[in-house]
């Protein structure tokens, strides 16, 4: 096989989502699998929808993601010279013909159909002109669209969809569609195919809403005398009410770049977009980038729509549990240097950034992301659940103080004894920490836990977390004897 070249091209008219996301990740995997190339094709042939914002999202959500390209991005607004000559080729070849006929014309005849029950299709007037007559209309200066020549065969086009399996279009059913309109503007149709033909693309991996061009697609590709590409159509992400994704209708909560605002590790989305609508043939569920590049195959791929279930009104758990749980996954086990690097901006948007944590408090920096990630989901709670370790002014959790705080009348005074035990410690460590708290509650006549869940929530302000010996050595004596003191103060904000 010639060197594998696929593409993603989006058309630059909004945000990337998580539909298109997917569709690039899937042309990425399979051009490294194949040691091929990515190319990257901006279409922006409608002018009045495409935004440089739109490009720029595109891009760095794809950066974001990890998703890397070999070409582009290229312009598909900068071959519209390169589109129109080759419907003049098609022309002067035969394969396609100039169409003089009126919008007038066009919807009387659709009107005739509607009226009599049948299906309206282009009936070929112009293609029947003479030289003369065509000559005639030219020199006039009649407008006119170009239509392509749909070949007088019988039976069907056939071609076979890598994950649809064959597919028959009937000749007879293909009309003689449009291809440069009356303003000299190509169609899409021909530009996808054009540049296609122009980037040598081998193989076209894309949405199955593709499938309905690719007989046309085929036709052009014939007509043009190219080789035609493999192509492979995947199943549509749909949302939770099975209508399709799209970012009109959805709004940012389906695009990339709201994952990244809402602290999800990029490879983490990228697994999980993977495995909406293609599995391993196994039962991996966490895939390195490695082992998703070498399992990778179209044959995997799912015809079965993917529903991807979200939750826009509950921001917490604002998308489908599994994307979550494998964004938790990544998070409590990717090495804590490059779990560092990515909590760095989560902290400094936050104000809570102190160029220490690169220098001499780096190794504080880093044990404390060990300790607090494991009932962490997304890197937004290092700044929000975890802000006690990073500042001073840190909220308490309503329902830790309603379980441990509210119910103990003299618990302010136990903790304040308990700071006073802990500012005596010849040494603060977790077991010295474990042991005067033991001692005190024994001394008190009290459950240890009621001492251990109250210096939980006013040293940390969170009702659950790591062990609390752990949490008080990080925190560090000084500020958890501080705090204890001011237990009536920091549970009463
Ligand atoms: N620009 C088209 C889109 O965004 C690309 C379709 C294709 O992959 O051929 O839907």
């Amino acid at each position: 096989m010639s060197e594998v070249r696929v593409r993603f091209p989006p058309s630059p008219t909004g945000y990337l989502h998580i539909g298109g996301a997917r569709t690039a990740i899937y042309n990425w995997l399979f051009a490294k699998k194949h040691g091929g190339k990515m190319i990257l094709r901006i279409e922006d042939t409608d002018a009045e929808r495409s935004t440089t914002e739109s490009i720029d999202g595109i891009i760095n959500g794809l950066t974001w993601l990890g998703v890397t390209w070999d070409e582009g991005p290229y312009f598909q607004s900068d071959h519209a010279a390169e589109h129109r000559a080759a419907a003049n080729r098609l022309v002067a070849e035969g394969h396609a013909y100039k169409c003089f006929c009126t919008k007038e014309e066009l919807d009387a005849k659709r009107e005739v159909a509607i009226a009599a029950k049948t299906t309206y299709m282009y009936d070929r007037t112009c293609c029947r002109l003479t030289s003369d007559e065509i000559t005639a209309r030219e020199q006039a200066g009649t407008p006119y669209v170009i239509r392509i020549k749909i070949p007088d065969r019988q039976g069907a086009l056939s071609f076979t969809d890598q994950v649809y399996g064959r597919i028959d279009r009937p000749y007879h059913d293909i009309e003689d569609f449009v291809i440069v309109r009356s303003n000299g503007m190509p169609l899409y149709l021909l530009s996808n195919v054009v540049d296609d033909i122009r980037d040598r693309i081998t193989h076209v991996i894309r949405g199955q809403d593709g499938l309905v061009n690719t007989p046309k697609q085929i036709l052009l590709y014939e007509a043009l005398g190219a080789q035609v590409p493999v192509f492979a159509h995947m199943s549509l992400t749909l949302d939770p009410k099975k209508a399709k994704i799209s970012k009109r209708s959805h709004g940012e909560v389906v695009t990339v770049q709201f994952y990244r605002e809402h602290g999800f590790i990029p490879w983490a989305l990228v697994n999980f977009l993977v495995l909406l609508g293609w599995a391993p043939g196994d039962d991996r569920e966490i895939l390195t980038p490695e082992e998703l590049i070498a399992a990778f195959s179209l044959e995997g791929l799912s015809k079965a729509n993917a529903v991807f279930n979200y939750n826009k009104d509950d921001l917490k758990f604002f998308t489908d549990p599994k994307a979550i749980n494998l964004n938790a996954h990544y998070l409590r086990t990717m090495p804590v240097e490059e779990l560092a690097a990515l909590v760095k901006p989560e902290l400094q948007t936050a104000g809570l950034w102190t160029a220490a944590y690169e220098d001499d408090r780096r190794a504080w920096f880093l044990t404390t992301l060990a300790l607090i990630r494991d009932r962490f989901h997304t890197l937004l709670d290092f700044a929000v659940l975890g802000r006690a370790y990073f500042a001073d002014d840190y909220p308490v959790d309503p329902t830790a103080i309603q379980k441990n705080i509210a119910k103990h009348e003299k618990i302010a005074e136990w903790l304040g004894l308990l700071a006073s035990r802990f500012a005596d410690l010849a040494e603060f460590t977790k077991e010295t920490t474990e042991q005067a708290t033991r001692e005190l509650a024994a001394e008190l006549e009290i459950k240890p836990g009621l001492l251990i869940n109250g210096t939980r929530t006013v040293v940390t302000g969170q009702v659950a977390g790591p062990g609390l010996f752990d949490i008080l050595v990080t925190i560090g004596r000084d500020r958890v004897v501080d705090r204890l003191r001011r237990t009536a103060e920091i549970v009463g904000r």
